[in-house]
């Protein structure tokens, strides 16, 4: 729970604090806000009046208390406001409509044209989203902006530079474009932070102070929250937990660094363990069973230097196969899925030494069938090798937000920036 202030000036923050209160719980009276936020009665008391008035809050019938008067239940009013969440993966486009509460109310999907102009991608993104609204009937009246999850890295006037599997998006303006062509403020962020952010909005992170969000996607990132607030860095690419080193003298990643987590353990890599394994003549169901199952799109360039392991050209072995194997049992595919499992556990236990941290979420459209077994192997890696586990043990958890964990984060931006409270907001006059 975000401690509040009961100095003055504070009005706006303390506003966020008690909303956010009462979106992180799951129906609060005004005495425990002003308990757990540590506020006086009078000040939660006006401040919950205005959000009544505002519409965003409702009350919903009354719990007794012992001896007083009973208290009335709080709740945010999910039709008070709406958001578009665009995740920008380089294979689809997920869309989702999401309520005040950051719950879906419409999804949609749509490919990616390889070699389509960033111009011409963006200006079907604000037409899909708009298309959105339109048939959800929500009127702009209700719509509190776009939320975009984008490949990192972006800079602080949301331009995305250099993305490693896009070619020809270097220094687009992608923030400042769909704001353009919707008319809708945007808010920008990187994949992973969003759907980090998703959690705490509306995910299993709402009530959990510090934790840390491991990003399976088409690469491999992250999300920190610390102490209540969302962690950025110094160019808001905290967090890339996919660039620690997990094997010495690994393969090459595009990051210039060797070893990485992603360089090893990201649906490619998969696919070319895999198939490298294979050519070797490893037995396998899924010998022959390429084409079969069609897998996370593939870009050109999708496979830059962690590719060239010796795997063989022309295997089209997929890394939703692979996922759908390891579950029915398949040797191969279970022996790579271990492995994978067991440097993403390595990687999960230098987060949770570096952060101590009370929860690490895993989640993300890579985690497929896999998704239980992942989560067991890390568990069990964080609950007997960080240094500090005898004081605590952190748990994890696989999101409940699943494939659209991204996009429901994209859209958990809007609400967050419009009203989670940020301390750096105190600081400035
Ligand atoms: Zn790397």
């Amino acid at each position: 729970m975000q401690m509040g202030t009961n100095l003055p000036k504070v009005g706006s923050y303390n506003r966020a604090v008690v909303l956010e209160a009462i979106q992180v719980s799951d129906g609060i009276s005004r005495v425990q806000i002003a308990e757990r936020a540590g506020l006086t009665a009078q000040t939660v008391s006006v401040i919950v009046r205005r959000l009544l008035e505002e519409g965003l809050v409702f009350e919903d019938g009354s719990l007794p208390s012992s001896g007083g008067k009973p208290r009335t239940i709080l709740r945010v009013d999910p039709t008070a406001g709406h958001a578009v969440g665009i995740h920008f993966d380089p294979g689809e486009i997920s869309y989702v409509l999401a309520d005040l509460a950051g719950q879906p109310v419409a999804r949609l999907r749509t490919d990616v044209r390889p070699g389509l102009a960033p111009g011409e991608v963006i200006r079907q993104m604000a037409v899909t989203a708009r298309r959105m609204l339109g048939e959800a009937g929500v009127p702009d009246g209700k719509v509190l902006g776009i939320g975009l999850a984008c490949p990192g890295p972006l800079d602080a006037d949301g331009a995305m530079h250099f993305p490693p599997r896009l070619t020809g998006w270097d220094h687009v303006p992608i923030k400042r474009l769909l704001e353009e062509h919707t008319g809708f403020p945007v808010t920008l962020d990187n994949d992973a932070a969003a759907a980090a952010i998703g959690e705490r909005w509306a995910g299993l992170a709402r009530a959990t102070p510090s934790f840390a969000y491991l990003y399976l996607g088409t690469g491999i990132g992250g999300g920190l929250f610390l102490d209540n607030q969302i962690y950025r860095g110094r160019s808001l690419n905290a967090g890339e937990f996919g660039h620690i080193t997990v094997v010495p003298d690994g393969p090459e990643c595009y990051c210039g660094n060797r070893g990485c987590v992603e360089a090893v353990c990201c649906p490619s890599a998969i696919e070319a363990t895999v198939r490298s394994r294979l050519a070797e003549g490893a037995r396998s169901t899924l010998t022959g069973a390429a084409d079969s199952a069609p897998g996370l799109a593939r870009t050109a360039g999708d496979m830059p230097d962690g590719d060239a392991q010796g795997a063989p050209a022309g295997g089209s072995v997929d890394h939703s196969a692979i996922c759908a194997a390891a579950a029915a049992g398949d040797p191969l595919a279970r022996e790579v899925i271990g492995e994978v499992a067991a440097r993403l556990a390595d990687a999960a236990v230098s987060i949770v030494n570096m952060l101590d941290i009370d929860l690490l979420v895993i989640g993300g459209p890579a985690m497929r069938e896999v998704a239980g077994f992942y989560r067991q192997v890390i568990a069990d890696a964080v609950a007997t090798r960080p240094l500090a586990r005898r004081l605590h043990t952190a748990r994890v958890e696989v999101s409940p937000l699943a494939a659209d964990a991204a996009a429901i984060g994209a859209a958990s931006l809007v609400f967050h920036a419009t009203y989670a409270p940020r301390l750096g907001a105190l600081l400035t006059s």
